[in-house]
């Protein structure tokens, strides 16, 4: 049976949600799934990652504060101890930190923000050249990993019962790293690229304050928003905000784009999203061809009018 190692991340004691679809993703015929809970808790964890079939939850103990440098090492430290060759994590702001490190470590085949993985071939799917094709990669060698963009893969549960283990490591404190301080984000939504829903505004937004609109709409449905590079340009919004080809890749189950043309560099970012509505005033914008629903208007009209159609929706 083949070991697959999947590294949980988790935000104030809770299991991100995306860990769900990696789970799902790591699925095969004949794979026993160990859990890599980082933050101690395995035992808290366990019901829940078991419904999505961990066999084993492996509390890793010793590996101290946040600090990719320790928390890398302390990872490969357990991948060794288990015998744990293949390795699935999330293609998140700290999974583009850890992964790398450890794949260097291990000397592994690496393929980041694959958007599905086949866990028996050993191969998975990428997003090349800003999203105009997708090529299926086959990893070789001792160690593989794969990091998944997150809500690529939909999560299915597969309820198995899971047993709990722990492995404390050894870890040497020569972190090349040094974290001073970590500010929390001024919003407590969720992260862009993990978010299930988006609602994002371009150039249209003519200001940061017209934001608002979009901020209001987005509390309502519990999503995130983001921007275009033409809106963040404009100084309308923060870069973290962006979507595009230089800025966060994501993939919700809904996209809505408010005042966005539709240019391929932003499509690049948020084209695996799985339904996408576009909101603009222009029948001819390119966003249109491209959208799975189109609303032809001013978004300064859709879109309140949309925040209290699905206020009353999901308060019925
Ligand atoms: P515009 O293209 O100006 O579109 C505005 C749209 O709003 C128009 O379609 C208009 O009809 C509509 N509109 C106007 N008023 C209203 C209203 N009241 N209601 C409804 N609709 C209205 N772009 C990104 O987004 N992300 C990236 O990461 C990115 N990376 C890039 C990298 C490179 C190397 C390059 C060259 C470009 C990159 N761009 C990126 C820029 C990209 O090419 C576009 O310029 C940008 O996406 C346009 O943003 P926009 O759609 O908001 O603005």
């Amino acid at each position: 049976m083949e070991k697959i190692g999947i590294i949980i991340e988790t935000n104030k004691g809770e299991v991100k949600k995306a860990n769900w679809g990696a789970l799902t993703a790591a699925q095969g015929d004949n794979q026993e799934i160990h859990a890599l809970v980082l933050d101690g808790n395995a035992e808290k964890y366990k019901d829940q990652l078991q419904e999505y079939g961990a066999h084993k939850v492996v509390a890793i103990q010793g590996a101290s504060d946040y600090n990719p440098d320790t928390w890398s090492s302390a990872i490969v430290d357990t991948l060794k101890a288990m015998d744990i060759k293949v390795c699935l994590g999330l293609t998140t702001a700290m999974g583009k930190e850890l992964i790398p490190r450890i794949a260097a470590q291990l000397d592994a085949a690496l393929l980041m923000d694959c958007l599905s993985i086949n866990i028996n071939e050993g191969t998975a799917k990428k997003s090349n050249f800003s999203g105009k094709a997708i090529a299926t990669y086959k990893l070789h060698g001792e160690n593989k990993f794969f990091a998944l963009r997150p809500n690529s893969v939909s999560p299915v549960k597969n309820p198995v019962t899971a047993k709990l283990g722990n492995h404390q490591v050894q870890v040497e404190e020569t972190a090349k790293v040094v974290i001073k301080e970590i500010k929390a984000g001024t919003s407590d939504r969720v992260d862009l690229t993990e978010a299930e829903i988006i609602i994002s505004g371009g150039r249209a937004m003519e200001s940061k304050e017209n934001f608002k609109v979009l901020e209001n709409c987005a509390k309502v449905l519990g999503a995130a928003v983001g921007a275009s590079r033409a809106a963040v340009d404009s100084g309308y919004a923060p870069h973290e905000m962006q979507v595009g080809q230089t800025g966060k890749v994501v993939s919700p189950n809904l996209y809505i784009a408010c005042g966005i043309s539709g240019a391929i560099q932003h499509f690049a970012g948020m084209k695996t999203s799985k339904v996408i509505v576009a909101v603009n005033k222009d029948p001819g914008a390119p966003i249109f061809k491209k959208c799975d629903y189109g609303l032809v208007g001013d978004l300064f009209e859709v879109v309140p009018h949309l925040t209290e159609l699905f206020e009353k929706e999901l308060s019925s």
